[in-house]
């Protein structure tokens, strides 16, 4: 059975006399030598009054605090009993803030006084000081050594006090900045964090996300720890914050999704309504109910303990008592909103908004900056039947008759913060918000012309916690875009769907010409979606290995989080959260571990669902303008990228010539500038990996689909004496768990390999293995094509027919000694496909026009031999091969204009269709020596190099060849491109750490669309 722990009068009335007891013990050793000193946190408070507990700004305070939320009228005195160590005189410090201080230069609203058992000191506090500060209250006198402590509020507007201390020794002045004043509290509290326990799953945040995720994980089994730090469930959907659930559930892909959301729905919708609309008790009856679930109401966690990349334990702090417990777990969720957790942990994360260069988003901003939408502090009026009255408020911002806002209730318009920081800067964005609400109706009722018609409504309600919608989103495996979900682009791991407008907000212009700097009221632009499932790897960190998140700090760009944050969708996220965690369990994996090898049995939970009462209708305020025609996303386009298989270690002949560790690699890591200004070395953000390894083809195979690449062609060798760097290919991408994802094909490499890695100048050119083979030779290469690779579901078809190309038309045709041979032997190949059950084969051609390996010679005549030998096509390899690069740095832009005038000619005259291809840089100096000189024309691999191949100019090179072949009505449209992975020529995809994924991304952002 699970330790169940609940949040109730008596148990915090317990531990506060425990914590009391505590400090008093801790502070006062027998020698008595120490002067005598008495340390309260308010919050433990035994009665509270009308005084309420605030945690939100705890990470930055080190603690709650209590607050006099009166909304203008002074709330009902907090009590406690305390014992002193002796009677005598002690010097007094309240810690508290004049929280109107950001805005008005004098004394504030938040006044409030300390009772000695009844009696006030006489300093008054809360008024005073521009920060958090240990107001002094002067020499008081204690007579009895049991005394009650009262907090006298004296306005209703908000003072608020975190501690208060006594001291007999009249030098002392208790500490200000953050870790001196926690070792302090500390040292006086003498709190340590207790064993909170053990669990299968803990989630930390109980708004709708974490409930969800605590459920569906719990009725899968798991003992799941709960950790919410307020007293009520439901974060912005409780009675403390007011907004009601948007979006939809029970959508395609998986309509059994949104099953808990429908449980815990409140009947009515809106926002900032009376509190019974929100339905707490629901929510608690819900969670209740689950056996499985530990509650950690009250507690907010604050530190994390690592185990190398994954969280050990987390530790939660009681937000009235203090106390401390630690919680252990192989997996954790971080449902905070905020990613709490994950920032604690080191998780990558993003806050503010996305430039469009980034993920190339229409609706992004051009230049990147760190607004996000604000937070807001709803609030309503009531009308009664007799007049009130309301103080006049006047603390910085000035109302009058053109400003004033005339209405009698604020909900998610009231919006602040937007060009603040929504963490450190929360307890301002916050306390304007109350500001703001106060001085309005403050001039509504006191000074305003038509005052009359505001003379009986009494302000009834004002949030004193503030609704957040944006701040920090921790990074997953992918970041979803406004791309992906306006494209409906398709990801294999489709999890719970989004369906809300994307809707951005923005500071209401209205407003910002009223009060330009101090806005408070917001607009909202929407663009409408179709339903989008969000990709499950959107739902883990891509750094912490078993922290999973749901709700709106899950990976998404600024502008996609216009869409999945709200909650029936968060909650879906929740449900998801949950099914994967139980799976996690029973496989015993990681997060990500799901998504690679288990995602059949993520899929099947997510069909079921794990909801009580099945896809019942649910109430449908609110559902959001969703869209009822799915985009359709006609990829018209495929886009094949070369593979060059030399890094990976193990290849029979390298290890025979170069060792048994040796890669490529090798080559990549030596290089070094050459002339002054020269980029190298270059470093794969991936690391050194090795290719023959399934995980990591499978992160290439991954990276390339997501980004709209649809097709590796492997430069593929065989010699006479069998193949050479196949096991890329077949022990790594074809054993990848995800290798469906995306089409292979084979371009044969069949030139000679001579000795270049690394080559010196002026030395023999060695060749090591001839690319001409005999005709026995090609019938083994025949069968082993076909039957290895040809029949895989995943081989990439042209026209129903397997793409088969051919690099070295000379040695091709020396392979068989005539035309007429060669025709011959590749008719032989298409039989024998046919025989495989296949529709033949299509043949392709790379055609150069300049040589650049040595052993290269230029084809003469390539429309006749296109057609002698009836190729079906042809392409080129690399744009160098048409275009010279004589000097030592040269242009991107002015080779690809010349590849174009190739392209132009290839259309007109090669009588086939032509694949066109980008190349993205070019650069072999890493296969030269690099020890000793370097000529940009001593020939290959001593060779010019392109420069400004930056991944805009890449990019425009795609959007030309598209809109080229957009516009040609006769051209398949396939092109290539050089190079996934050609790090020694300079040419990849790849990320480097100097771009990231910004070339991969460019060819998304130009084939990735309809
Ligand atoms: C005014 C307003 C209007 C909105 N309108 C809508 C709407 O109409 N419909 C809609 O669905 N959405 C709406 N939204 C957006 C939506 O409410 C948020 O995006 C939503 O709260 C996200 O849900 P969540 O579960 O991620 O976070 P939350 O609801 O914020 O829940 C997270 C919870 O975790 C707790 N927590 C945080 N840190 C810790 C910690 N360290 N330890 C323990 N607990 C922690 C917090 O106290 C909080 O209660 C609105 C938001 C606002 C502010």
């Amino acid at each position: 059975m699970l330790k169940r722990i609940k949040s109730n009068c008596e148990l915090a009335a317990n531990l506060k006399n425990v914590c009391l007891q505590l400090i008093i013990i801790v502070l006062f050793p027998a020698c008595n030598l120490q002067p005598a000193e008495l340390f309260i946190e308010t919050e433990n408070f035994s009665d509270k009054g009308g005084w309420v507990v605030d945690q939100q700004f705890i990470d930055q305070a080190g603690s709650s605090y209590m607050l006099a939320h009166g909304m203008g009228q002074p709330v009902k005195d907090a009590v406690t009993e305390v014992k002193f160590p002796s009677k005598g005189t002690y010097r007094i410090f309240v810690r508290t803030f004049n929280w109107t201080s950001p805005w008005y230069n004098g004394k504030g609203p938040g006044k409030f006084n300390v009772l000695i058992d009844g009696k006030p000191v006489e300093t008054v506090f809360g008024d005073d000081g521009n920060s958090w500060i240990w107001q002094d209250g002067g020499k008081v006198q204690i007579e009895n050594t049991k005394v009650k402590i009262s907090l006298h509020d004296l306005t209703g507007f908000n003072g608020r006090c975190d501690a208060i201390y006594f001291t007999q020794d009249s030098a002392f002045v208790p500490p200000d900045g953050a870790d001196a004043l926690t070792a302090f509290r500390y040292r006086q509290t003498g709190i340590k964090p207790k064993n909170g326990g053990k669990f299968d799953l803990v989630v930390i945040g109980g708004g709708v996300a974490g409930i969800c995720s605590a459920v569906s994980a719990a009725r899968l089994g798991l003992k799941v720890a709960l950790i919410h730090d307020r007293p009520v469930w439901g974060g912005n959907n409780s009675s403390e914050v007011r907004v009601h659930l948007g979006g939809r559930i029970a959508l395609d892909p998986y309509p059994e999704l949104g099953g808990i959301v429908k449980e815990l729905s409140p009947e009515k919708g809106g926002n900032a309504q009376p509190a019974n609309f929100y339905e707490d008790e629901k929510k608690t009856a819900l969670i209740d109910s689950e056996p499985n679930i530990a509650q950690f109401m009250n507690y907010r966690a604050f530190a994390v303990k690592k185990q190398g990349n994954a969280i050990k334990s987390i530790t939660a702090k009681h937000i009235e008592t203090g106390e401390e417990l630690e919680f252990s777990s192989p997996l954790f969720a971080d449902c905070t909103g905020d990613g709490v957790i994950g920032v604690l942990a080191g998780a990558q994360f993003m806050m503010g908004r996305e430039s469009k260069d980034e993920f190339g988003e229409p609706t992004a901003q051009e230049v990147s900056d760190k607004m996000t939408m604000g937070s807001s502090v709803q609030w309503y009026s009531k009308i009664n039947d007799y007049p009130s009255t309301f103080p006049v408020f006047r603390y910085g911002i000035n109302f009058n008759e053109e400003n004033v806002q005339k209405v009698t209730m604020g909900e998610w318009t009231w919006e602040t913060g937007m060009n603040l920081d929504q963490i450190t800067d929360f307890e301002r964005i916050r306390d304007y918000g109350l500001l703001v609400v106060y001085s309005n109706w403050s001039f509504l009722k006191n000074e305003f012309s038509e005052k009359e018609k505001y003379a009986n409504r009494k302000l009834e309600w004002v949030a004193y916690l503030s609704g957040k919608r944006e701040s920090r989103r921790l990074v997953g495996d992918i970041i979803l875009t406004e791309n992906d979900i306006v494209d409906y682009v398709d990801y294999p791991d489709a999890s719970a769907s989004t369906s809300w407008s994307i809707d951005l907000h923005y500071p209401d212009p209205a407003n910002t010409k009223q009060f330009p700097g101090g806005e408070f009221k917001s607009i909202a632009v929407h663009q409408n979606i179709y339903p989008y499932p969000i990709p499950y790897r959107c739902l883990y960190s891509r750094n912490v290995d078993n922290l999973f998140m749901a709700g709106r700090n899950i990976s998404v760009t600024h502008v996609a989080l216009g869409t999945v944050r709200v909650m029936r969708t968060t909650g879906m996220m929740g449900e998801v959260v949950g099914m994967a965690a139980s799976v996690c369990k029973q496989k015993n994996v990681k997060p990500r571990g799901v998504y690679e090898n288990h995602l059949d049995e993520l899929k099947n939970l997510m069909k079921k669902g794990v909801g009580k009462e099945g896809s019942t209708p649910y109430p449908d305020y609110n559902l959001g303008g969703t869209l009822k025609e799915k985009p359709v996303r006609e990829k018209t386009f495929t886009v094949a990228c070369y593979y060059f298989p030399n890094y990976h270690t193990g290849d029979t002949r390298n290890v025979k010539a170069k060792g048994a560790n040796w890669s490529e690699w090798e080559l990549v890591k030596a290089a070094r500038p050459r002339f002054e200004g020269h980029q190298q070395p270059k470093v794969p953000l991936w690391g050194y990996s090795d290719e023959r390894d399934p995980q990591v083809m499978a992160q290439k195979i991954d990276a390339a689909a997501d980004n709209a690449v649809d097709a590796f062609i492997f430069d593929w060798y065989y010699y006479d004496d069998g193949p050479f760097l196949n096991k890329c290919l077949e022990e790594g991408f074809l054993k990848a768990y995800n290798t469906e994802r995306i089409k292979f094909s084979l371009m044969w490499a069949n030139h000679d390999w001579i000795e270049i890695h690394p080559y010196t100048h002026g030395t023999e050119q060695k060749t090591l293995y001839q690319g001409k083979v005999t005709p026995e030779t090609y019938n083994k290469i025949c069968d082993y094509v076909i039957n290895k690779y040809f029949i895989k579901p995943n081989y990439w078809m042209v026209d129903g027919k397997p793409y088969f190309s051919v690099y070295d038309i000379q040695k091709f045709v020396e392979n068989f000694g005539s035309l007429e041979a060669t025709k011959a032997a590749m008719d032989k190949m298409r039989e024998k496909a046919i025989a495989a059950g296949l529709k033949g084969v299509h043949w392709n051609l790379v055609v150069w026009g300049n040589p650049v390996l040595p052993v290269e010679k230029v084809p003469e005549n390539v429309h006749e031999l296109l057609k002698i030998l009836s190729f079906d096509s042809a392409t080129s390899y690399v744009w160098i091969h048409h275009a010279y690069i004589q000097e030592t740095t040269n242009d991107y832009n002015s080779i690809r204009d010349k590849y174009m005038l190739h392209w132009n000619k290839a259309k007109k005259e090669y009588g086939v269709p032509y694949f066109p291809n980008v190349t993205m840089g070019w650069d072999s100096s890493p296969r030269t020596n690099q020890t000793k000189d370097w000529k940009p024309d001593y020939g290959y691999p001593y060779t010019g190099i392109i420069t400004n191949n930056t991944p805009e100019n890449f990019k425009i090179a795609l959007q030309m060849v598209k809109d080229s072949l957009q516009s040609d009505l006769n051209n398949p449209r396939i092109i290539n491109i050089n190079c996934w992975n050609e790090w020694t020529e300079g040419s990849y995809l790849e990320p480097d750490t100097a771009n990231g994924m910004k070339y991969l991304n460019a060819v998304r952002e130009v084939f990735g669309r309809r």
